[in-house]
């Protein structure tokens, strides 16, 4: 028998033929939730544009309040979205939340620090008094509630790196240097199919009435949901059935118009496993036997057609590992054909509240959910074959090939939310 392949290879070689798809979309800033930037947004301004006020209140300059309870004519009124004139020595401007800071001012005082006195009569002074009096009731320091221009991005910076997978902030830091369309990657085309004669969709047989034997096909819905959130566009070609001539046709039929076929279950060496011989005849697949539980058997291989090749993925059928593998290895490529540079997913430290006394030679994914009191709880039933223990865990424990765990230990945890999305 072949040895097993580690898991970290298996990655490396996959990214490796992950080229990066060559076409590029322009969309709206609007749309471009999830999807990934092809090139680098640059400021043509800094933010904020000038240095604003970050509270209501006055504007002054501090050498003219040395003392708690001076009080100062008001000169100007700036709201936000006015410019205001250059602050005259010895007065005071009101001024509002994003209102930029008058020449000659270097604080604000917060409205609640300050007492507006009432408007004085119309003095004939050029103004200076026509908005009232305020006394200060406490002594500023020097910048205090001054946003300053271009503390958040300085004019020319890059504030997105092309390759950068779009994320709501994302989208409204692209907004606040004033863009509103993005270049993107092109959406990845992905045919999904599933493989195996005992499968059934549901809805087309009720519960009651399946045959012996028959279990519903679950893995497609799983698959297709997570492609869908890496930003892939699926064409859905069902159920194939388990026969070589059906496989070789589903292949054939998905292999000119996407970017990567993706099926589950198939892939081990029993005769009734077609996907190897299928994608051989058409061609080129190696079998993988990776160092990994739940998973083992998946299928990397191309289908070359009039202008390339299709890349081709085999995942287990047993759910779990189907999911896992998807997660582990699918996930991270659909990602690279899109041009997102950091496509692992991130481990943390946590405290495991259970034991794991059986080592495995196989590196093991174990399905986990944190407890109130902040350790990780492990689902009774690790089966690959028991989708239960995904839903009811929010991610895994990766735990090293030989590796035993007793209650207290530290062990790395991956968020399903590193995972899934
Ligand atoms: P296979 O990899 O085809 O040998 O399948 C391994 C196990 O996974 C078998 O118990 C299959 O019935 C099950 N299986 C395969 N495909 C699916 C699917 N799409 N949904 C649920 N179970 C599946
Ligand atoms: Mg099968």
């Amino acid at each position: 028998m072949k040895p097993l392949k580690p898991l970290d290879e298996a990655l490396a070689d996959l990214l490796a033929k992950a080229a990066v798809l060559p076409d590029i979309e322009t969309i709206t800033t609007f749309d471009a939730d999830g999807r990934v930037l092809a090139q680098a947004c640059v400021s043509a301004l800094q933010v904020p544009p000038n240095d604003n006020s970050s509270m209501d209140g006055y504007a002054v300059r501090c050498a003219d309040v040395a003392a708690a309870g001076v009080e100062l004519p008001v000169s100007q009124r700036i709201a936000a979205g006015t410019a205001g004139a250059p602050l005259r020595p010895g007065t005071a401007a009101r001024i509002f939340t994003g209102a930029p800071v008058p020449e000659g001012a270097d604080a604000i005082l917060m409205q609640e620090d300050c007492e507006a006195l009432a408007a004085a009569a119309v003095t004939g002074d050029g103004g200076l008094g026509d908005w009232g009096r305020v006394r200060v009731n406490a002594v500023p320091r020097l910048g205090q509630w001054v946003r300053r221009a271009g503390e958040d991005i300085t004019r020319g910076a890059v504030v997105l790196q092309a390759g950068t997978r779009l994320s709501p902030a994302e989208l409204g830091l692209a907004a606040s240097i004033g863009l509103h369309q993005l270049q993107v990657s092109r959406r990845p085309r992905v045919a999904l199919f599933s493989t195996g004669d005992e499968l059934v969709m549901p809805g087309e047989v009720p519960p009651e009435q399946m045959r012996p034997g028959a279990i519903y096909n679950s893995n497609r819905f799983f698959l297709r949901a997570m492609l869908l959130r890496l930003g892939c566009e699926v064409t859905d070609f069902g159920i194939v059935p388990d026969r070589r001539d059906a496989t070789i046709d589903a292949l054939r039929q998905a292999s000119s118009a996407h970017d990567l076929i993706l099926t589950s279950g198939g892939v081990s060496v029993g005769e009734e496993d077609h996907i190897k011989p299928a994608v051989e005849t058409l061609g080129t697949l190696d079998l993988w036997q990776i160092a990994m539980k739940p998973g083992k058997p998946f299928a990397y291989g191309q289908i070359p057609h009039a202008d390339g090749a299709t890349h081709f993925m085999g995942l287990p059928g047993n759910p779990v590992s189907s999911f896992l593998t998807f997660a582990l290895l699918v996930r991270p490529f659909v990602l690279r054909l899109q041009g997102v540079v950091n496509v692992a997913p991130q481990p943390v430290a946590a405290r495991a509240d259970f034991n794991w006394p059986k080592a495995d030679k196989r590196r093991e994914f174990l399905r986990v959910r944190h407890n109130a009191a902040g350790g990780l709880e492990l689902f009774s039933n690790q089966s690959s074959g028991v989708l239960t223990s995904a839903a009811w865990g929010d991610g895994v424990v990766d735990n090293p090939a030989g590796q035993t765990i007793a209650t207290g230990d530290t062990v790395q945890f991956i968020a399903f939310s590193e995972l899934l999305s």
